[in-house]
């Protein structure tokens, strides 16, 4: 089974919930997708045992062989090949690596390096959670790939808990593509339930099934709940807003590991999550 977590923008709690369910869900897999800016380890704080590095390829042009027919440039739709006047410009750092400029060259004068975008560390964290996240280098336009490559590393007949970017980009999308079920983590305020649309009707496009879990309860308004009942979206849980939940997430300590209290919230969300994936 696997298990994405997401929300509409950042700073929701999606992580504090990632990591807790992690934690509540004996024998699961943590994997931080959120490349761009992962942070589970630090409350997982993993021994890392593994770590590899993720390539993406470019194209290099040999110019004895290039008559600046312009075919590339026409077939790149990222820009990201531009033939000019005397030479072929190659902006390697937004090239999505699909391959077809060297295909639609007649004149067989492409060819591929590689270069390193990010890596990927496991390894095992609190509460013996098995951990895998990746890690986009500063000044990377896309980890893509390394979500795809994580994705790789878990086998089918794991409980796996992904950790997703924030947001309905396309890197969301390639973290929760085929996931049994998507936990969406919004808080109650007006701009919370705004950002959580864009995510729920991605969700909805994509056919996956979902519930909503609140965080900091207690704070903002009805609407999140008006909308949720609305739409028939399954409220998972909702976690109020407290002081020493932030205290907790400032210091970067797992709630549950820290107050024992808390893992009822993440033993129904759980609960309620099994009983809808079979
Ligand atoms: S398609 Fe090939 S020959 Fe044409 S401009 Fe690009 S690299 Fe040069
Ligand atoms: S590999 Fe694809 S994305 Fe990269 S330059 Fe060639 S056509 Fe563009």
């Amino acid at each position: 089974m696997k298990i994405a977590v997401l929300s509409g923008k950042g700073g929701t709690g999606k992580t504090t919930v990632a990591t807790n369910m992690a934690f509540n869900f004996k024998g699961a897999v943590l994997v931080d997708a959120d490349v761009e800016e992962p942070n589970s380890h630090i409350f997982i704080k993993p021994r890392v045992t593994g770590e590899k590095s993720v390539y993406k390829n470019f194209p290099l042009v040999d110019m004895d062989r290039c008559n600046l027919c312009g075919d590339c440039g026409r077939f790149c739709k990222y820009n990201a090949i531009l033939p000019a006047k005397n030479k072929v410009l190659v902006f390697k750092e937004i090239c999505h690596d699909c391959g077809g400029c060297e295909i639609v060259c007649k004149r067989n004068a492409i060819s591929y390096e590689k270069r390193e975008i990010g890596k990927i560390h496991s390894g095992k964290g609190l509460g013996d959670i098995e951990f895998i996240y990746g890690d986009l280098n500063v000044g990377e336009v896309s980890g893509v790939k390394i979500i795809s490559e994580l994705r790789e590393m878990v086998s089918d007949n794991e409980v796996v808990i992904i950790d997703s970017p924030p947001g309905p980009s396309c890197a969301t999308v390639e973290a929760v593509e085929g996931v049994d079920y998507a936990v969406v983590v919004s808080e109650p305020t007006p701009f919370g339930v705004s950002d959580m649309k864009m995510v729920v009707e991605m969700l909805e496009n994509m056919k996956i099934p979902f519930g909503v879990v609140v965080n900091k309860a207690g704070l903002g308004n009805d609407e999140i709940y008006d909308y949720c009942s609305g739409k028939n979206i399954e409220i998972l849980e909702n976690i109020p807003f407290s002081e020493e939940i932030a205290k907790l997430y400032a210091v970067g300590e797992m709630m549950c590991l820290e107050n024992s209290k808390y893992s009822h919230y993440f033993e129904n969300i759980i609960g309620k999550i099994s009983k809808t994936v079979k």
